[in-house]
């Protein structure tokens, strides 16, 4: 089983290579909220530092920060406990700089997090004015990609914004280097205090790579495999979930709403990265006795077939987020509404679904997401042009940049690329409804009365 467990590392190892997801939450996230009454027509909000949050609650969050603790060593199955010291600690004493560190500390997300005043404009709105946007490394910590569409807007504190922008702006935010080197073997400083042990799968060395265990969820595997290989239940988005739904729920009790959608923002991240079947799954549409049998085969010195997996996995992965992105961006640039838009606004299946949770996440999200994973599969494959999604010897994210999907796929037959393009919809239905939910849940427990 030790020798299975080592090889199984690898095998997630590469399938938790690029754990972006959904290439860019806030385009999807604008459309899955714009018809929602409780954000369209919620009133613009007064933009706050950081820092004035903290100060201004400092008594209040450090009592909801001890409560997350105690709620984390309770409910999570798998959950390396905070050490002592990093508790957070109401002072009026200290300066605003220290109390924003051993905030971020608190909660165990990278220091040098950026938390700037910023926004994400609509893609559908105007082009922003190029004098108020903000530089890259001014918000996010990570290198900028190749053809990157990111455009972050300014804002500076008093400023009124709307809480549709904020919401929207914030569910792209932990993919800006939040969760980046939190592991006691990550090249940081902050890693070896925050008591999170090593990397459970991945390289440690690789930055995405660190990040994976906070944005996928592995928790509807056979037996066998958890069996085989436990660290795949060392995942975090519940965690995080919670943090910042719960901070949500007491900056809108406490008359802080630009920090209350900011912070439901955050938590709706991790909600949507488990509707990508290749987050909330280890390896779709493979059978746990494929995958045993791949790495005995591989153990015994026949590494073929798992090496090919591994490739298959990673470019089914990046093909299906490369056309979902190239979909929903084209549709923004040309002004057509798809079935996309539609299904993201959606609405009528939200109620279907149980109340917001703390294990909502799990309980629904992740577990759907991955009882949708095998069909995805079959019509990725499809669908989908096979060099790009039926040979090993073809690696997609190095090509990435250069391939037009949309432009491949409409030159094809159309029933095939409808059949993609339902799927594509429906999950996408399952991200606005289960963002809808986070958000309904999160305005009741922040409600004053
Ligand atoms: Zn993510």
């Amino acid at each position: 089983m030790k020798r299975f467990a080592l090889a199984l590392i690898s095998l997630i190892g590469f399938a938790a290579g690029d754990a972006l997801a959904w290439s860019n939450h806030t385009f999807a996230a604008y459309r899955a909220f714009e018809k929602m009454p409780e954000v369209a027509n919620a009133a613009p909000v007064t933009v706050e530092p950081l820092e004035a949050f903290l100060k201004a609650q400092e008594a209040a969050i450090e009592t909801l920060l001890a409560g997350q603790e105690a709620w984390a060593q309770s409910h999570l199955e798998v959950y390396p406990p905070r050490p002592a010291t990093l508790a957070f600690k109401a002072s009026a004493m200290q300066t605003d700089e220290a109390r924003r560190l051993a905030f971020l500390k608190a909660l165990r997300v990278a220091p040098n997090s950026k938390f700037a005043l910023y926004i994400q404009p609509d893609p559908w709105g105007p082009r922003p004015d190029h004098a108020t946007m903000l530089p890259f490394v001014a918000v996010d910590t990570l290198p900028e990609q190749p053809n990157s569409t990111y455009r972050f807007v300014g804002l500076k504190a008093g400023d009124m914004v709307s809480p549709l922008s904020v919401l929207a702006s914030a569910a792209d935010e932990p993919d800006y280097g939040l969760d980046i080197n939190l592991w006691a073997d990550s090249p940081s400083d902050w890693g070896k205090t925050y008591g999170f042990g090593a990397l459970p799968f991945g390289n440690p060395a690789l930055y995405f790579s660190t990040q994976a265990p906070f944005h996928m969820g592995f928790y509807n595997e056979d037996r066998v495999i958890y069996m085989a290989a436990p660290f795949i239940k060392k995942t975090f988005p519940l965690l995080r979930t919670h943090q910042y739904t719960s901070l949500a729920a007491l900056a809108f009790r406490t008359g802080h709403p630009y920090w209350g959608w900011r912070f439901t923002g955050l938590a709706l991240h991790y909600v949507q990265d488990l509707t990508q079947p290749y987050h909330a799954s280890l390896s779709p549409g493979n059978s746990s006795v494929k995958l045993i049998g791949i790495n005995l085969l591989a153990m015994a010195g026949f590494p073929r077939m798992k090496d090919e997996m591994i490739v298959l996995l990673s470019n089914r992965h990046l093909a299906l987020e490369k056309y979902q992105n190239q979909l929903i961006y084209n549709a923004a640039q040309s002004r057509q509404e798809t079935a996309i838009e539609k299904t993201l606004r959606g609405g009528d299946k939200d109620a279907s679904y149980p109340a917001w949770s703390d294990l909502y996440a799990r309980d629904v999200v992740s577990r759907q997401s991955y009882a949708l994973g095998a069909r995805l599969t079959d019509i990725l494959v499809d669908t989908l042009p096979s060099g790009y999604v039926s040979d090993p010897s073809f690696d997609f994210g190095v090509k990435e940049s250069g391939i037009d999907l949309v432009a491949e796929l409409s030159q094809q037959d159309a029933t095939k690329r409808a059949k993609l393009d339902g799927a594509v919809a429906e999950l996408l239905g399952n991200f606005g409804a289960h963002s809808r939910n986070v958000v309904r849940g999160v305005l009741k427990a922040g409600a004053t009365k």
